[in-house]
């Protein structure tokens, strides 16, 4: 039978209950299934390490060598054994805390034993060692890399661990090596220099050496990347065939008027050239899905108005969804002074927009009177309909889920162009995969005179220097955000952190003013906070994240972030972005405790290095994986990779992407005989997953 027809139940090894717990805790069902379930890590078993040559408490080692003494304390289940161990020149020490009373040493004798060292006393020890008589060592299985397996809790406690997971894995191999059907066909394999299926599955989980093993490795990543991006493009294709996108060739009055008559300044390079790009895509004919992303303060709202603009003078009207009343307010003062005495009317619509309000609202839309909408999400409600919606316009994407920005899709019968902003770049792999078809601009250059952001980082001890140089700062006439923490699960708390640090800058800065801003607040009461901070009435703004996004107030020149630790690294460059807006140095100040872990040091020192959005967010990638990253969780990963990784395979998801594409090229639909493979992979696919060609 074949291995894809074999259910785990009868494999050696397995039977009913561990069957069950298997594809409970595994989601596999056959043994081609548990091929797929890839060793975590690989130790070499041919290595002898002396103890002196251990370096680190992650790399396992195996000793020869013999026990010299032991004894053992306590009594019952606090017994505990401990013995040590030499090579012949050194002394290590190895403990049982559980099952001591089992293990049997004997003097004189030569063992070997095995494990991971720990940190103990400035010394290494290793706790549970497996150990064995060098006599009864056999020496097949310490030829080349020992594959382990990630097991579950509950697993482990049906003993199903990784050892166990490496039996019935080996007792599919006399099978797997009568060859299985190859997923890739033979001229794309040979075109990317790919290992067949059959080896690559032995190899990755026995690999003959480590030359076997990295081709492996590739080649499933490959078949892994491979296929979503098939997956995801053969998805956009039918789109494109499906929807034809809004036609916006012209240029007219009110773009034209603006860029010549109304422009505040001169745009950057940048500004001009991703403008050029989405004019393209409007006046394609092609419904546009376009990434916009440029660091904090790069001017996206400027464009986002004249892209608005520009559908309008194609007879379309534009609405610009933001994350916060806050920033939809505040993008509504922006372009209405921008637009004052022009015949274009903007219209904002919030959680604060009054009963009436929005009735009138309602009826200006439909008429088409309002060529443009502004607000939160409350324009994504049924209710609000437009007359001839043709661009949508999403700031700080990556606040906003998939589903939300589905339904901005269905306002009008065809979908409208879909422009999202952000300033949390997302890195190209991660656009790739989650966003499929986004095209991506990028604004890469500040407005001229800005002077890049000088970022300190501090612990706590130093409050007393950091008050001198915030009152230095005021007495310049700058203006200060102190930014709290928000843990959500514990809302009181956050609230007391707050209160306390109103009531500290209160007392240490008595002759200033101090604002503060929370999400418990009332939408009015926020506002006026905010407000009397942007007329510069208040000289410190103490917040929660609430500030996050977009605020703009050119004269704070100071951003103190206390609990820095707390925030990950892109909130971290978005706040740091609410400074440096004017002409002033900024600076902004991460306050931590003392001990810090050593990823927490990495994100302060991160920051300290760079200001570069694209530079945070692939280290953000790398260190918390694109499962955690900030916009993934809320838009969802739409898929689990077994082995490729978005952080470090970009560039194979890049060749990846190319050979779909180019299937795809030639045959959309993938009804050619020799596509066959290709079809057949994507259907059993398709039984499994959702589709993750569906959410950008
Ligand atoms: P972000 O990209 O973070 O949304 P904004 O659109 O809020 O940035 O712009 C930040 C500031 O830069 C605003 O005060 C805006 O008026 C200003 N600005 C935008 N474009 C330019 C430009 N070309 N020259 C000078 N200042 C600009
Ligand atoms: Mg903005």
């Amino acid at each position: 039978m074949e291995l894809s027809q074999r259910d785990i139940t009868y494999l050696p090894g397995v039977g009913p209950k561990r069957a069950e717990m298997l594809k409970k805790e595994l989601k596999v069902q056959t043994a081609l299934d548990l091929l797929y379930v890839f060793p975590y890590k690989y130790i070499d078993r041919s290595r002898f390490y002396k103890i002196n040559e251990i370096e680190d408490t992650e790399t396992y080692v195996q000793i020869i060598g013999e026990f010299i003494d032991w004894q053992t304390i306590g009594a019952g289940k606090n017994l505990r054994l401990s013995a040590r161990f030499t090579d012949g020149k050194d002394v290590i020490e190895t403990v049982w805390f559980k099952g001591g009373k089992y293990v049997k040493l004997e003097r004189g004798v030569k063992y070997i034993i095995f494990g991971k060292p720990s940190h103990f006393n400035h010394t290494y020890n290793i706790v549970h060692p497996e150990i064995e008589l060098l006599k009864n060592a056999n020496p097949e299985t310490r030829k080349g890399l020992e594959p382990h397996y990630n097991t579950s809790g509950e697993m482990k406690a049906g003993w199903l661990n990784s050892k166990a997971m490496r039996k019935i894995i080996a007792g599919i191999m006399p099978d797997l090596k009568q060859g299985i059907p190859d997923t890739l066909p033979l001229s794309l394999r040979e075109h990317y220099h790919l290992m067949d299926l059959t080896n690559s599955l032995i190899n990755i989980h026995f690999p003959k050496d480590n030359i076997s093993l990295k081709k492996a490795r590739e080649r499933l990543k490959f078949e892994e990347l491979f296929y979503i991006q098939l997956q995801i493009l053969k998805q956009t294709k039918r789109r494109e065939l499906q929807f034809a996108g809004f036609r916006m060739p012209r240029v007219g009055e009110s773009f034209n008027d603006f860029y010549f008559n109304r422009l505040p300044f001169p745009l950057t390079n940048a500004q001009k050239r991703v403008i050029k790009e989405i004019q393209t895509d409007l006046k394609s004919g092609k419904q546009m899905n376009r990434l916009l992303q440029g660091d904090v303060g790069s001017g996206k709202t400027l464009v986002a108005l004249m892209c608005a603009l520009l559908a309008k003078d194609n007879g379309y009207q534009t609405c610009i969804m933001a994350p916060t009343e806050i920033l939809a307010n505040q993008h509504m003062e922006t372009v209405s002074k921008l637009l004052e005495g022009t015949k274009v009317r903007v219209e904002l619509l919030t959680g604060s927009t009054t009963k009436r309000q929005r009735e009138e609202l309602h009826a200006s839309l439909l008429s088409g009177e309002t060529d443009i909408l502004i607000g939160t999400h409350a324009l994504i409600e049924d209710i609000v309909q437009f007359a001839n919606l043709g661009l949508v316009i999403v700031d700080e994407q990556h606040r906003f889920g998939v589903a939300q920005r589905a339904k901005l899709w269905t306002k009008n019968i065809n979908p409208p162009h879909v422009l999202v902003m952000t300033a949390t770049p997302i890195p190209r792999t991660l656009a790739m995969t989650v966003y499929g078809d986004l095209s991506v601009s990028v604004i890469d250059e500040l407005p001229p005179g800005r002077k890049p952001i000088q970022t300190l980082h501090y612990t706590q001890l130093r409050r007393d220097n950091i008050n001198r140089f915030l009152r230095e700062q005021i007495s310049k006439g700058r203006q200060i955000y102190v930014v709290y923490p928000l843990i959500e699960e514990n809302k009181k708390m956050d609230l007391t952190d707050l209160e306390n640090g109103y009531r500290y800058m209160c007392e240490h800065f008595p002759d200033c003013r101090v604002s503060m801003v929370h999400g418990k607040m009332k939408p009015k009461e926020k506002d006026a906070h905010m407000q009397a901070f942007a007329r510069g009435e208040t000289q410190i703004l103490v917040a929660t994240t609430v500030i996050e996004v977009g605020v703009n107030v050119p004269n704070a020149s100071v951003m103190v972030v206390e609990n820095a630790e707390r925030f990950g690294l892109s909130q971290l460059h978005q706040l740091r972005g609410r400074v440096g807006r004017g002409a002033e140095q900024s600076y902004c100040i991460l306050l931590t405790r003392v001990e810090l872990s050593k990823d927490t040091r990495k994100r302060m020192d991160i920051m300290v290095a760079t200001n570069d959005g694209f530079r945070i967010a692939e280290a953000d990638l790398q260190l918390r994986g694109p499962g955690d990253l900030e916009g993934t969780q809320q838009s969802g990963l739409p898929f689990e990779l077994k082995i490729a990784s978005l952080s470090t395979d970009g560039q194979l998801l890049e060749i990846a992407r190319q050979a779909a594409g180019e299937v795809l090229d030639e045959d959309p639909e993938l009804t050619l005989d020799k596509n066959q493979i290709y079809a057949h992979q994507l259907s059993r696919m398709k039984q499994r997953a959702v589709d993750w060609g569906l959410i950008s």
